[in-house]
């Protein structure tokens, strides 16, 4: 396995793969591996593709009071991680690399962003777009993978792809979740031990919901307010949003018809955990 801190390295390490007729896939990430990331790179492998991932802690899709500077990392324990699960390519580039320059162009996100994170995270989205934007023009996959633990995001990368004409497939890989429930996420170890107890509710409450739907509830706000009557019963966790929306749109879902989104986020402490439940074939 390869690493590199530079675009022009890349670059050229991915001109001569291509030479030999290898496609490429892209695995973006911000490191501090778990098995949610590898999941991405297990898929990617499928295809028999040269695999790229990236590790970058993007500084332009954290907001002033969030957490870019205690983010967990360690690339050595991730080069490992990524070596063993078949990475052929690790992009680890500074901030330098990235932005050499405070007079930045950026990729502005449409409608899709207004709501759920884009809520409490105004510039989030704006700063993912950009960097995978940045990652796809230097990187050039043929695919590219991203986890539906971030559906949302998932949506706003399919969306610029057609938006910009990027050649590129995007392929969504489901929620990874420890064994008891919790979906894996590297923002996982701020939690306390009791936060980390707490958390499970929202599993809990995605699963109730999906059962509730099943069973013939019909009504968005109702579920809603279960789901957060749930949380708020078994947990100290700070409700962030619970939202019904449909699963392409994210349009607000009031009547539920054949499918639909369901998302939320909560504050544990200082820690915001996100989860969701796609429930389909209704
Ligand atoms: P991150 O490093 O948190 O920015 O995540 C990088 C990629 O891994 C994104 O596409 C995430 O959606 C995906 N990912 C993170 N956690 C999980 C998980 N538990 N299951 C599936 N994909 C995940």
């Amino acid at each position: 396995m390869l690493i590199s801190t530079k675009i022009s390295e890349i670059r050229e390490i991915i001109r001569e793969e291509r030479k030999k007729g290898k496609e490429i896939a892209l695995v973006p990430t911000m490191g501090y591996l778990h098995e949610g990331h590898l999941a991405l790179v297990k898929e990617a492998k499928k295809s028999g593709a040269f695999v790229v991932m990236s590790i970058f802690v993007n500084p332009l899709q954290f907001g002033p009071n969030e957490d870019f500077d205690r983010y967990p990392r360690n690339i050595e324990r991730d080069a490992r991680l990524a070596e063993e699960a078949g990475v052929n390519l690790i992009f680890n580039p500074g901030v330098e690399e990235m932005y050499p320059t405070t007079n930045l162009s950026t990729v502005a996100v449409g409608k899709l962003g207004d709501c759920l994170c884009g809520t409490s995270r105004p510039t989030h989205f704006n700063g993912v777009t950009t960097v995978v934007s940045k990652l796809f023009n230097i990187v050039q996959p043929d695919r590219a993978y991203f986890g539906q633990k971030d559906y949302q995001q998932y949506l706003i990368i399919k969306q610029v792809v057609k938006d910009l004409n990027f050649p590129i497939e995007i392929v969504p890989v489901p929620i990874v979740r420890e064994s008891d429930g919790l979906a894996l996420s590297s923002r996982n170890v701020y939690l306390s031990p009791e936060q980390r107890q707490e958390a499970l509710v929202l599993q809990k409450s995605l699963k109730a919901a999906d059962e509730w739907i099943r069973q013939g509830e019909r009504s968005g706000s109702l579920i809603e307010e279960k789901i957060k009557e749930m949380i708020r019963g078994e947990s100290s966790g700070e409700i962030d949003y619970v939202e019904l929306r449909h699963p392409e749109t994210l349009d607000r879902v009031e009547m539920i018809e054949d499918s639909v989104l369901i998302a939320l986020a909560v504050r544990f402490g200082s820690t915001r955990l996100i989860d969701n439940k796609l429930v389909e074939g209704l």
